[in-house]
């Protein structure tokens, strides 16, 4: 086992890790920017290294300084958490050129799912259901274009290979639309993302989000963790996820989990990794893999037992995974609210000091946050300060419990989105559970608070 891991993010999910590298007894450095230097958290690691100015480019993504932090420190792994670099092969490629371990998969892995044609065509392959769409790329004369959405069917969604965080995505409705969404896709890919391919996908109308989590060690050992349903999304970014998902049949959870560990098997996959699929009519069809951990793994642990930040850890030092399929039991149900630093109606980030800081408690309630009262919230990075997970026996004393916590949790100075969770947890749609991905935007079209 490794002695000393490198952290390389911030906020929660540097904590997050840091807590998993404790209990299994490895010394932890953080490496932060400027305005991260006076976090709690920070000063929590056994060092701290501060690798650059506010902006990421020169802190978080600044791929020579990270390195140059591990090599002072003598650490001998590195985790990249989620977002930032956790996604890059180039990272991983040159972390494990430099001698350290990457905690995460391999990087032909990354770099294959992180182009979502070739990720498309690679789980096709390995009999993993895709969205119907273009095979590949997209061709490149009109008429041909034409032709292929009419095959797909209109309504059809334009996305980019190189796409992530929810952007880079058009939906398009009728022919005329069809081209010029096409070319605004491209340039947008273009510009956002350094690479202009895009394909074409069926867009689906009432899905719902639901993933599979799975964990695979060095020795062909792999295993899934049930699923997740995290359809309770605003453009495309998550805002409550629970596991496991409502009304998902244990011989659909079989037959998907199968699948997916069978794919990783195929692609020799290694690590934590998340299969995300769009689930409708009682099909599933794979949108796309994360070769990190996510944002809404706890949801995973509270049902499981199985904290899956030390089993990347544990993984990455070339341990064996110590359970099997069977041993895994998915028991009761947890759901997590992400706790954005914004307005809740009008979506605008709200940085600033944090003056009153009281975080819940009680049975089943977990909370996994970097911030405290006094802390100041920087208006350089994502807007996510922090995660409530609740965990009941059943949905329904799960959703109790967690507006229980939510009445609780007192965050002042800045605005948060509690009340909109507030809202949620009422909704008698969500309360009845399996609401589609486009469920939140409709309910705030229909009632607008603003
Ligand atoms: P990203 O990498 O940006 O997260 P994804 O491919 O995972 O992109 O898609 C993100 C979200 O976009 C999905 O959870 C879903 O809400 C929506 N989406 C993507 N593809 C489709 C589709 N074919 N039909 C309907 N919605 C889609």
């Amino acid at each position: 086992m490794f002695d000393k891991i490198l952290i390389a993010n911030r906020g929660e999910i540097a904590l997050r890790v840091q807590r998993a590298c404790r209990e299994l007894g490895i010394k932890t450095v953080v490496v932060h920017s400027e305005v991260d230097r006076d976090a709690k958290y920070v000063k929590l690691a056994d060092e701290s290294v501060c690798i650059g100015p506010a902006p990421s480019a020169q802190s978080y993504l600044n791929i020579p300084a990270i390195i140059a932090a591990a090599e002072v420190t003598d650490a001998e792994a590195i985790h990249p958490g989620y977002g930032f670099l956790s996604e890059n092969a180039d990272f991983a490629e040159k972390i494990e050129a430099s001698g350290f371990v990457f905690i995460g998969p391999r990087p032909e892995n990354i770099r294959m799912m992180g182009d979502k044609v070739a990720a498309k065509a690679a789980m096709t392959k390995a009999g993993v259901p895709c969205v119907p769409g273009s095979e590949g790329k997209l061709p490149e004369a009109p008429a041909d274009l034409i032709k292929l959405a009419r095959s797909i069917k209109y309504p059809v969604i334009i996305k980019a290979a190189g796409g992530g965080g929810g952007r880079g995505m058009r939906v398009v409705h009728t022919e005329a639309a069809l081209i010029n969404a096409i070319n605004l896709t491209q340039a947008e890919a273009q510009a956002a993302f350094g690479n202009p391919t895009v394909y074409m996908e069926k867009y689906l109308e009432h899905p719902r989000h639901v993933e599979v989590q799975i964990l695979a060690d060095e020795h062909k050992n792999v295993v899934y963790l049930g699923e997740r349903d995290c359809s309770m999304q605003r453009r495309h970014q998550k805002i409550i996820e629970e596991a496991p998902a409502p009304n998902i049949t244990l011989k659909e959870r079989v037959r998907i989990g199968d699948r997916c560990v069978e794919a990783c098997k195929q692609i020799n996959y290694r690590g934590a990794g998340t299969f995300e699929f769009l689930y409708e009519n009682g099909e599933f069809f794979f949108i796309e893999m994360n070769t990190r951990i996510q944002v809404e793994h706890p949801v995973t642990e509270m049902v499981t037992g199985i904290d899956i930040v030390q089993e990347q850890v544990r993984i990455a030092a070339g341990e064996k995974l110590t359970f099997r399929q069977r041993d895994i039991r998915i028991a009761g149900h947890a759901v997590e609210c992400r706790i954005n630093a914004e307005d809740p109606y009008k979506f605008t980030p709200s940085p600033g000091r944090i003056t009153t800081f009281h975080a819940p408690g009680g049975p089943g309630i977990r909370v996994d946050s970097h911030a405290y009262q006094g802390y100041f919230v920087p208006p350089n990075y994502d807007s996510m300060i922090g995660k409530v997970i609740a965990y009941g026996a059943t949905r329904d004393q799960a959703i109790r419990r967690m507006r229980i916590a939510l009445s609780e949790m007192v965050i002042e100075g800045i605005q948060t989105n509690i009340p909109l969770h507030q809202d949620l947890l009422a909704d008698t749609q969500f309360i009845r559970g399996g609401t589609s991905i486009h469920y939140l935007k409709n309910k705030l079209a229909k009632t607008p608070k603003v």
